[in-house]
Formats: C-alpha cells, sequence, structure tokens
C-alpha cells in the first residue's frame, strides 16, 4: 500500500499561524520533510516514533539538491509512510512546492496541498503593514530578487512603474541595485520602504526608511536575511498598526485529542 504525500505550509514563523488541518497532518505524521525557516514548537509537534528530514538550505548553499528532496518524498510515501513536507509560509509562493508534487504527480504518489500564510502577506501584518489600503495602495506584487545565474530576475523598468506595495522575496543580498534600478527607472527616492527580518517570529525586527536611504539603513540596523523588502506608502502605517502578538502555546490553541482520530489517508 501507497502512502501519501501532504504539502504543508508552515505560516511566516509565529507557530500559531499554520492551518487548523496542516497541525494535524503533523500530529499524524510518519515521516517529517521540513525547511530552514520552520520554527521549533512545530517540529516538536510529531508524533513518538516520526522520523524527521531536514532538507533546509541556507542562502548560496544547497545541501540536499531539490531533486533529491523530490525523491525523499516519494521513496517514503512508496513504503506506505503518511508523509508531511512542512515548507514555510505558503507551499506555492517561491518554495518550489510546485516542483514537488509534478514530481509525486508523475510517479503517481498520492498527495494534497494545505496552503499557509505567505510571508509576503502575513509576515507584513505583523510588522504593521497592510500590503494594500484604500488610502495608499490598490495592488500589491510579491516578486523574487534572487539573481538566477547571475541574471536580472525582473524587469525593474516596469515594476518601477507600478503604483502598488512592492514585496520583495530573497532579494536582502541584491537590495542596494534593486532601490537604484527602481529609483533610475522614476519610483520616487522619498517612497517609504522597509525591511523586516524573521517576521511573526519573536525576534522579528524592522528597519523603516525610503527607497533611496533604506541600504544604508539596513547595513546600520545589521538586517540580514531571510527579510522582505516592502517598497510603497503602506510603509508609513506600521508605527501606528504595530501590535504584541500573544503568545498562546499550540496546545492551548489546539489541544492534543487523544481519542483515536480518523485515519489521516
Ligand atoms: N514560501 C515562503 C517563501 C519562500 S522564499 C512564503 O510564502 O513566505 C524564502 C524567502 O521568503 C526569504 O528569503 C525571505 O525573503 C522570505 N521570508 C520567508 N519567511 C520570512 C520571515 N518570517 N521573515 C522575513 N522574510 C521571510
Amino acid at each position: 500500500m501507497t502512502g501519501k504525500v501532504w504539502l504543508v505550509g508552515a505560516g511566516p514563523g509565529d507557530p500559531g499561524l499554520i492551518t487548523v488541518k496542516g497541525l494535524h497532518c503533523i500530529r499524524n505524521a510518519d515521516v517529517l520533510v521540513y525547511d530552514r525557516l520552520v520554527c521549533r514548537e512545530l517540529l516538536a509537534e510529531v508524533p513518538a516514533g516520526c522520523e524527521r528530514i531536514n532538507v533546509g538550505k541556507t542562502p548560496n548553499n544547497h545541501p540536499i539538491p531539490q531533486e533529491e528532496i523530490n525523491q525523499i518524498l516519494v521513496t517514503h510515501a512508496q513504503r506506505g509512510r503518511n508523509v508531511v513536507r512542512l515548507k514555510g509560509g505558503d507551499p506555492y509562493v517561491f518554495g518550489r512546492g510546485g516542483e514537488e508534487v509534478e514530481t509525486l504527480a508523475r510517479a503517481g504518489v498520492e498527495f494534497e496541498v494545505i496552503p499557509g500564510i505567505s510571508s509576503s502577506i502575513g509576515g507584513l501584518a505583523y510588522a504593521g503593514i497592510p500590503v494594500t489600503h484604500r488610502d495608499h495602495a490598490s495592488s500589491f506584487h510579491v516578486v523574487t530578487g534572487h539573481l538566477q545565474q547571475g541574471k536580472e530576475p525582473q524587469d525593474w523598468e516596469h515594476l518601477a512603474r507600478l503604483q502598488g506595495t512592492l514585496v520583495i522575496l530573497m532579494g536582502m543580498s541584491q537590495l542596494e541595485h534593486i532601490c537604484g534600478e527602481l529609483m533610475r527607472h522614476g519610483r520616487r527616492s522619498d517612497t517609504p520602504a522597509a525591511a523586516v527580518m524573521y517576521a511573526s517570529h519573536r525576534v522579528q525586527r524592522i528597519a523603516a526608511a525610503t527607497l533611496a536611504t533604506l541600504a544604508d539603513e539596513v547595513e546600520h540596523q545589521q538586517i540580514k536575511a531571510p527579510a522582505l523588502i516592502v517598497i510603497g506608502e503602506v510603509v508609513q502605517l506600521h508605527t501606528l498598526l504595530q501590535f504584541v502578538p500573544t503568545a498562546f502555546t499550540l496546545d492551548e490553541m489546539a489541544p492534543v485529542v487523544t481519542e483515536p482520530l480518523a485515519a489521516l489517508a
């Protein structure tokens, strides 16, 4: 009997931001395959005997090639196990979740996708930044700043013309260049801009400035990856809209039920 793979979004960091369905899958997993950005509290929810496999990548350092991760999922499912593939944020937002599920589909392995709260939206909310606002932004655009084999990942000229909120993931190593390109192509240098490090984690930090000064401010405040870069008028709301998140434990919010639950698959 083959098992099944559950591709689960862990949310941006605060463990309580996982979905009820995602948590239920973790609590019933035979194998948990997880990334670097997934928090310890969620990893601790696996049942006794669950095998945990860390396939985390660090920037510019890919310890486990993607093909190998895909193969790990297929192999364990074919051994009849319930595999949870846990990814930071939403699994289909720059998480290579699409590639993993493609492999499963082609191999005939049963799968299910449980979406998560992406850091690009929920992470910014925790920093007091709404991605849209009636008075300030009627659209938002989420892009990667990561260079692919040294090539520009985006058409910055095109993005500079958009008036909505621009959210850049994986862009910290290119921050100065990105801000420069946006200004060169006409985005105003006094546009509010910020970098949010470890959004929604307990150690969250934000550097807020303008397009012209963000790179210096980030350097000054030692803001590093993983961080979100956000550019647009909504950033100016961040001090007014900031809040202290309640630190409920997972068990307070979603107690473990000791009665046998219906089988997952
Ligand atoms: N699937 C994830 C994104 C994966 S790409 C999601 O939906 O959120 C990884 C990049 O996301 C990081 O380089 C960083 O830019 C951003 N990121 C993810 N979680 C973050 C967090 N808690 N705080 C700040 N940036 C984060």
